[in-house]
């Protein structure tokens, strides 16, 4: 079979340098070691497009279809092994929903497994060609639709409730666009309004917590977990666990960052924790004003804290558990009244802020630029010295709708992968 017989199906070559580029499945079959996915080859594709009724983009929808049935799906099990990363970036892509379906949205998003991830991105040439730019994404791990929170924890931040206890301080952020997944993964599962907590990560991370602190390998330890959960918005901190009372930022001369005031809860059990949770989220979503009309624009932290009895002011670890403001870019023009450009260029400087202090963390660098905005400052202590591990869940939506999203938080994920020293292993 030659090579790129069918020219719908092309790809221009690709644009970017580096670990992520367009491909074609024949290219993809070429036996690149890098790439983890297994390709079939050609030959079998046999079906060809006959998709029931019409949908918009009918033509993409059996384009996608088409290379599917070349991708070999290998889905990440309980089983697979748990490596120990000090910066893992991960993807988890969640399913179409009902009002996506209902439109016949188009899932533009594959997930073979192994840590690959693969956009379709929808291209027409000058003279209308239609044809797919087949974007590939390389993480530590990616996560189709159809796992649930227990597996995503298991495999990010499970291993850094390990390493607190180990004494580090230890960060899990969900980043993505609005609707992306990012407070079903943290906080949990909703069932109409109700937030069943329990399902969460912040849930799953307290429940382990209290399961080691009775481990006897931890108990002689003689610690205690206390809780504190707050908000950023526009860059000031308000107490979620406090009637979200507005909070400063003090940095001494020792560069040790303090929020004055902060509650922090003493926890005996996860169902403490759990409390904790539906009350601030209840406080993070309620009450809101003109000044903080969204959740999804304000960063939420809940951080469980380990500190020796016998010192109880000192510091033993420290897990903080970000659920990020929304990525998506202030493009849309129709809300382009003043306090919401103020808003959406302070969301885009913490989260610049915050791949630089990563990627700084990455290069082992002296220097932390985290001053560059309230969320690095506040976690400024996560980003210093040997006992600092970060995990990064990026979210993305399948639809076709928010392909150009999706590909802005892969990016984003991707950079600050890319000086990460188990990436450049295996080159
Ligand atoms: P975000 O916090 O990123 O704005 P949400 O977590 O609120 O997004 O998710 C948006 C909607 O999608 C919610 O109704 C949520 O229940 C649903 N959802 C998100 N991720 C998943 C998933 N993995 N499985 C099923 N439903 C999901
Ligand atoms: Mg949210």
């Amino acid at each position: 079979i030659k090579e790129n017989d069918e020219p719908e199906r092309m790809a221009p070559p690709p644009t970017v340098k580096g670990r992520r580029k367009s491909v074609s499945t024949q290219e993809l079959n070429k036996g690149n070691k890098r790439q983890s996915c297994v390709i079939k080859p050609p030959e079998m594709q046999t079906k060809r497009g006959k998709f029931g009724e019409a949908r918009p983009n009918q033509k993409f929808y059996e384009m996608i279809q088409d290379f599917r049935e070349t991708l070999e799906i290998t889905p990440i099990s309980t089983t697979e092994r748990i490596e120990s990363h000090r910066i893992c970036v991960c993807v988890r892509k969640r399913p179409l929903n009902k009002q996506e379906i209902n439109k016949k949205e188009i899932d533009v998003v594959s997930v073979p497994g192994k840590g690959t991830l693969l956009v379709h991105e929808p291209k027409q040439k000058v003279d209308l060609t239609k044809y797919l730019e087949n974007q590939v994404f390389h993480f530590d791990y990616s996560f189709d639709e159809t796992t649930t929170n227990d597996l995503v924890y298991k495999f990010t931040a499970k291993p850094l409730v390990q390493s607190v206890f180990d004494g580090c301080m230890a960060t899990c952020f969900a980043y993505g666009q609005t609707g992306s997944g990012k407070t079903h993964t943290m906080g949990g599962d909703f069932t109409g309004k109700q937030q069943n907590s329990a399902k969460g990560i912040y849930a799953l991370a307290a429940h382990d917590v209290f399961t080691y602190l009775d481990h006897r390998r931890y108990s002689n330890l003689d610690l205690s977990a206390y809780v504190s959960f707050f908000e950023i918005y526009n860059g000031k901190v308000y107490d979620l666990l406090n009637k979200k009372s507005k909070l400063r930022v003090l940095e001494d001369d020792r560069q040790q960052v303090q929020v004055v005031g902060l509650e922090e809860v003493y926890v005996t059990s996860a169902e403490d924790v759990i409390r904790m949770i539906q009350t601030g989220s209840a406080c993070r979503t309620s009450g809101q004003t003109s000044a903080n009309a969204n959740s999804s624009r304000s960063h939420a932290i809940l951080q469980i804290v380990l500190r020796r009895n016998d010192r109880a002011t000192t510091l033993y670890g420290k897990f903080s558990l970000v659920d990020l403001a929304g990525n998506e870019r202030g493009t849309d023009v129709s809300s382009n009244d003043r306090s919401t450009l103020v808003e959406t260029a302070e969301i885009n400087r913490s989260l610049l802020a915050l791949k630089e202090c990563i990627r700084s963390l990455g290069k082992n660098s002296d220097h932390i630029p985290f001053r560059m905005s309230t969320l690095t400052k506040v976690l400024r202590d996560s980003f210093i010295g040997e006992k600092s591990r970060t995990c990064m869940i990026a979210m993305v939506s399948p639809g076709m709708g928010s392909c150009e999203y999706t590909m802005n938080t892969l990016r984003y994920a991707d950079r600050v992968k890319e000086l990460n020293g188990n990436s450049k292993a295996g080159d």
